[in-house]
């Protein structure tokens, strides 16, 4: 099954549209939306409605989210830690 050179989604057989370059570079498009975009020179995963731009914010939320949480073990880790140091202090 081919996939759209623009947005990336799966083009049903015989449907869609083959556009080849000069340089014999074969593009697929699902659509003429996807067509014309291409022709306007926009680029499919800067766009919000594309799969494309949806994989790569997908895979930054999933970074930011573990991001997130070695942040807090990190800083659980340093509580507990200023919590044993004040229970040594305070039995001298
Ligand atoms: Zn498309």
């Amino acid at each position: 099954m081919a996939f759209c050179s623009f947005c990336n989604n799966a083009i049903p057989k015989g449907t869609g549209e083959l556009y080849v370059l000069r340089d014999g570079t074969a593009l697929s498009f699902c659509s003429s939306k996807c067509k014309n975009n291409y022709a306007l020179g926009r680029e499919g995963r800067l766009l919000r409605w594309t799969s494309k731009q949806a994989v790569l914010t997908t895979e930054k939320k999933a970074e930011e989210k573990k991001e997130s949480a070695l942040a807090k073990e990190i800083e659980a880790k340093l509580k507990e830690k200023e919590e044993a140091k004040k229970q040594q202090e305070q039995k001298k």
